[in-house]
């Protein structure tokens, strides 16, 4: 049997049997893995906080034909404050959701991962609003993806933003970037989108993951950032995700 050690952080996890847990890992080294944490849910088990959605901990893993089964864990992180609180809870699923899809099985990705952490610790102990923390990851993701929208000119006659009608501007999803006022009949997947909500998406773009601290939302631009976001990665994607009907939900709620 073959020992290694990798540092991964629960994505998701299914319980079977009396006290067992099937996780999906998320390892930067290694991508997605199924592991199964043997009695991890038996009260006094030492894998019980390493078991949790969202820990972030050091797993050492023994391979037993085609399963991969926790021996030793050593949580750095639980993350414990979003679990604690239904607004966070809501869009740190979300954004495991996401994270999920974008990655593979037996493909490490070290920027999605430490991406990833960042976000968890702004969600678990930031001050910053959890459906601006969201937005911004769900962005970052989307260029990480390789889909970067074009956002500095018209992507069907290529006039550039200052030239428009900046009262009459839209985003394409299924092309991907801005459409201008006179282009916008040709493509009928525009979304309508204001200057500022732009500006805002070039900003993120541009910046450091660990600058987000200093990002301020208007109501309107969290508003269509919600909605294009979300539209965009479901093209991008091929399938709306779960986790936006339970953000639909606690919106309602407010
Ligand atoms: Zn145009």
């Amino acid at each position: 049997m073959k020992y290694f050690r990798t540092q991964g952080i629960v994505l998701r996890y299914t319980n079977f049997k009396e006290a067992d847990r099937m996780l999906t890992v998320f390892s930067p080294d290694r991508g997605k893995m199924q592991v199964l944490a043997r009695g991890c849910r038996k009260p006094r088990s030492r894998l019980l906080a390493a078991s949790q959605l969202f820990c972030y901990a050091d797993y050492i893993f023994v391979k037993s034909k085609e399963i991969y089964i926790i021996t030793q864990a050593d949580v750095k992180d639980s993350f414990y404050d979003i679990r604690n609180d239904m607004e966070r809870l809501t869009y740190g699923t979300h954004i495991l959701a996401l994270t999920e899809e974008a990655v593979n099985y037996e493909e490490g990705n070290f920027r999605l991962f430490y991406m990833l952490l960042q976000i968890l610790a702004y969600l678990a102990y930031g001050e910053i609003n959890p459906e601006d923390v969201a937005h911004v990851f769900e962005l970052k993701l989307i260029d990480l993806l390789g889909y970067r929208p074009a956002l500095d000119r018209c992507i069907a006659c290529g006039s550039g933003l200052e030239q428009m009608n900046s009262n009459k501007l839209y985003f394409s999803t299924s092309q991907g970037g801005i459409v201008c006022n006179n282009c916008h009949s040709r493509v009928n997947d525009g979304y309508t989108i204001h200057k500022n909500t732009i500006q805002t998406m070039r900003f993120i773009l541009g910046m450091d993951i660990k600058r987000l601290g200093v990002l301020k939302f208007s109501r309107m631009v969290r508003n269509e950032l919600d909605y294009i976001l979300s539209a965009y990665l479901n093209e991008i994607i091929g399938k709306p995700l779960k986790t936006r009907s339970f953000i639909e939900h606690i919106k309602n709620e407010r």
